[in-house]
């Protein structure tokens, strides 16, 4: 017999299968402390409380959680009269967040799953959307209503095993994204997971399950009924975890980056394998690596970037029915943002800096007088001489611009007034060129 399979719990509506300590490689020592605590407290009320979801998956796999998530029988209410630190969230999914300085642990209520039709915690739509996802239930019925099996599995503090209902173990051995029962289903009372299916497979190096994958293909129109405001979220946790580059080629190859991006889809069917593809991919691999690498990094550089070519072809417009170079410039920034975040509410506080990286490009082209000390003043300096830099890689930018910033940023006083002076006059040319039009 299968080690791992060592009992049935069949008290339960669906049988589980219990995975005992000896059967997986979970060690309490890789648990948060934190989580540790909430576990233990919500036990000693007298509720039953499990570790579940991606800190599960990722401990099975040998990775590090980027968070751990608590299931438990105690309802929002409950919670937080047990934790001084607890605060209850979310309307659409209730939810309590018991901190611990800055970090969080959230703690969830056992789901059920509801029918169409709104009652006092769910609703859900004739279509089959959950709008509202508040009724209440026990494990086994909270093991089904979640996403995939892999995001579906317990672990238990009482006896350090693993609890199964969904033969999620079997989908974590094969490296396989399935969703919990029939995927268009699922995908109809939530388009959002199909987003969460491509970011888990991207992230972990997992195949999505074909009959998964065919619903993804079917249904992904779905996510334009999704408010804005969840997608940025989701965008975040797509573009901003690590794994921006293989999430875009899933995306687009599942056909699911038109519904989030539609200008920059508009442009990559016209250049596939060109310019716009090569700065993108550079700048997702570029926001990978300084994550990797611990950095800091801003949704505006990304937006910055992923909207640049949609930007330039909408300024070449504007600039070849007589508009100067800024003006043109700022109209497009207006659009181009405006249409996107009718998709994705980027905050505007990312926003303005996006369109402050943008409108200090041509400001960096300008090498005389006392522009280059302007520029280099801009509290956007830094991120735009940074997208300078993802610009020349993709073999778009004048030569040697990018080096000259280089060395103007950390020359002395005097080198910096030479620099200036020895510039090459490019960036006059256009303006005796503009000169001589009007004239
Ligand atoms: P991550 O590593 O990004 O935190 P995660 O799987 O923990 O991955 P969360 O968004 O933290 O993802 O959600 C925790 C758990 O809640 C998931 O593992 C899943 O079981 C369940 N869940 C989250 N979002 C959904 C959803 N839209 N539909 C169904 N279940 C969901
Ligand atoms: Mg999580």
């Amino acid at each position: 017999m299968d080690p791992q399979t060592s009992a049935t719990v069949t008290h339960l509506r669906h049988p589980a299968r219990v995975v005992p300590r000896s059967g997986h490689i979970i060690s309490r020592a890789n648990i948060d402390e934190r989580a540790l605590k909430v576990l233990y407290r919500l036990k000693s009320a007298g509720y039953e409380a499990y570790l579940v979801g991606g800190g599960v998956r990722d401990l099975l796999l040998g990775r590090e959680p980027k968070d751990f998530d608590v299931a438990t029988s105690a309802l929002p209410e409950q919670v937080r009269e047990l934790f001084r630190n607890c605060r209850l969230i979310g309307r659409r999914f209730r939810l309590a967040h018991v901190y611990f300085g800055r970090d969080v642990i959230e703690v969830a209520t056992f789901r059920s799953p509801h029918a169409a039709g709104a009652d006092e915690g769910g609703a859900v739509t004739d279509a089959g959307r959950i709008l509202r996802d508040n009724v209440y239930g026990d494990i086994d019925s909270d093991a089904l209503r979640r996403d995939f099996t892999v995001n579906a599995l317990y672990y238990n503090i009482d006896d350090f095993s693993v609890v199964d209902y969904v033969e999620g173990m079997k989908d974590i051995e094969a490296g396989r994204i399935r969703t919990i029962g029939d995927p268009h289903l699922r995908f109809r009372e939530d388009p959002v997971r199909m987003l969460r299916a491509v970011r888990f497979a991207a992230k972990l190096g997992f195949t999505i399950d074909p009959a998964t994958e065919r619903a993804i293909f079917d249904l992904g129109g779905l996510l334009a009924e999704i408010p804005a405001s969840r997608l940025f979220e989701e965008i975040q946790k797509l573009f901003l975890a690590g794994y921006a580059a293989q999430s875009f080629e899933s995306l687009r190859h599942h056909g699911l980056f038109g519904e989030l991006f539609p200008q920059i889809e508009a442009c990559l069917g016209e250049e596939e394998g060109g310019f716009p593809h090569m700065l993108l991919v550079r700048a997702l691999e570029n926001t990978d690596r300084r994550i990797g690498a611990g950095k800091p990094v801003t949704p505006a550089f990304l937006f910055a970037a992923l909207l640049w070519d949609p930007l330039r072809r909408l300024m070449d417009e504007h600039r070849g029915h007589g508009l100067a170079a800024m003006e043109a410039l700022q109209l497009a920034a207006d659009t181009v943002i405006s249409r996107q975040i009718a998709r994705i509410s980027v905050p505007r506080r990312y926003t303005q800096m996006t369109r402050d990286i943008w409108t200090l490009q041509p400001r960096l082209a300008r090498r005389t007088g006392a522009y280059p000390f302007r520029a280099l003043a801009h509290p956007r300096f830094r991120a735009a001489y940074d997208f300078l830099e993802l610009r020349t890689l993709a073999g778009e930018e004048v030569p040697g611009l990018f080096e000259w910033w280089t060395e103007f940023q950390h020359a002395g006083e005097e080198r910096r007034r030479a620099m200036i002076e020895t510039v090459p006059k490019t960036g006059s040319t256009r303006r005796r060129r503009r000169r001589r039009a009007s004239s």
